[in-house]
């Protein structure tokens, strides 16, 4: 069966819902294909800050008390030094970061992106010719089917299959690191209002990390690929062990995902010809690992740049809107990072 829409968006995270919630209330047919069944569980500590507030506010409304987990705000982030030193970095907004589950804060985006929902339906393949772009999915209840589309926009996060066929020699050429985290029944006690980073590098090669959620206490930590996390890990729950009095109950949840380095060497991957890439799947993500608010941002500016080359300039490549549209968003990208260097005082991410 072929099915026929304006836009199709691979990826059913914050990139992808407001990409679709940018298209379809200017009238466009989108549909937003996700591999997994939604509610989907996805890696994140569930911080949505200032800007992500703002853009969520404005674009969706106020996020539903369903997604929230306990303490429902988090103060901001505390960066420890070593086991004394501590600075304190705030969240700006009235109260500070809601701390939601991202399955549900994702879900109820995508719920009201005013697109067409197909979960379960894996992006495996795609063609372009000159009258569209042909999609070819692996869906759970129909089998192999066949979708075409005019613009086909990227949102599948840091392994995208369309970024890594359109560019197979930055996928080669960038650097990869792998985060890793626990999800533990039990106590600790670091203040779970903060969101703790300890920065001392034998805790993980870019910043190790914990945070509270309802009734987990989680942490986990980040090295490059190929290295082994296990001893970091061990370090970093003796570390918290010693110092901050952690007792381990049930583990809960194993969990990791990779990203790539692009968000700090600024090599940001916005595409090709009618194909859009947004969120992290571009290389769209803030220092320490924020990313939600770029991915709305950039979904946002993706259906800016869409909407702008079927109406006031339909000879303009959207691509080359697209590009114009993201330029503050990668500058603030790289000043981020440059910000961590100078408070890591270390070089994270780029050799
Ligand atoms: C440990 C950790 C903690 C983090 N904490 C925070 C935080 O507190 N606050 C914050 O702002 N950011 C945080 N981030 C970053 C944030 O999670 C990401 O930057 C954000 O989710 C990126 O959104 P996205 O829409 O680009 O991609 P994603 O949210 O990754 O969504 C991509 C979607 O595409 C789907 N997909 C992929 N490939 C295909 C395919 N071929 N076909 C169909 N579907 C596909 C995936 O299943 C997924 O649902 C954290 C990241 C990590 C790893």
């Amino acid at each position: 069966m072929k099915h026929e829409y304006d836009v199709v968006v691979v990826g059913a995270g914050p990139s992808g819902a407001a990409t679709a919630k940018g298209l379809s209330r200017n009238g466009l047919k989108v549909l937003i294909v996700e591999r997994k069944k939604l509610p989907r569980y996805k890696i994140c500590s569930g911080l949505i800050n200032e800007k992500s507030q703002k853009l969520t506010q404005k674009h969706f409304g106020q996020i539903p008390d369903e997604c929230y987990c306990r303490p429902k705000i988090i103060k901001g982030v505390r960066l420890w030094e070593n086991t004394e030193k501590h600075t304190n970095w705030p969240f700006g907004g009235k109260d500070g970061a809601p701390n939601v589950w991202r399955a549900q804060y994702d879900k109820w985006l995508v719920d009201h992106s005013g697109a067409e929902v197909r979960d379960g339906c894996l992006l495996k393949d795609f063609k372009v010719n000159s009258k569209a772009i042909t999609l070819y999915c692996q869906d759970e209840s129909e089998g192999s089917i066949e979708i075409s589309c005019k613009y086909l926009v990227g949102a599948e996060g840091c392994l995208s299959s369309i970024r890594a066929k359109l560019n197979p020699k930055l996928e080669s050429e960038c650097l990869w690191f792998l985060a890793y985290q626990n999800y533990y029944e039990g106590e600790c006690s670091l203040d779970p209002e903060w969101y703790h980073g300890f920065l001392d590098a034998s805790l993980g090669e870019i910043y190790a990390w914990f945070n509270v959620k309802d009734d987990f206490i989680i942490f986990g930590t980040s090295i490059k690929r190929g290295e082994k996390f296990e001893p970091y890990l061990k370090t970093y729950t003796e570390f918290l062990q010693k110092n901050f009095g952690l007792k381990l109950g049930r583990l809960v949840r194993k969990s990791s995902c990779l990203g790539t380095n692009l968000c700090a060497t600024g090599n940001f991957y916005l595409g090709s010809g009618n194909i859009l890439l947004v969120g992290e799947a571009a290389g769209f993500l803030n220092m320490f690992g924020e990313g939600i608010s770029s991915a709305l941002a950039t979904g946002l500016l993706a259906a800016q740049a869409v909407n702008e080359a079927e109406s006031e300039n339909p000879n303009r490549p959207v691509l080359e809107i697209y590009t114009e549209l993201t330029r503050q968003e990668r500058r603030e990208t790289l000043a981020s990072w440059k910000l961590a260097n100078r408070i890591a005082g270390r070089r994270l991410l780029l050799e």
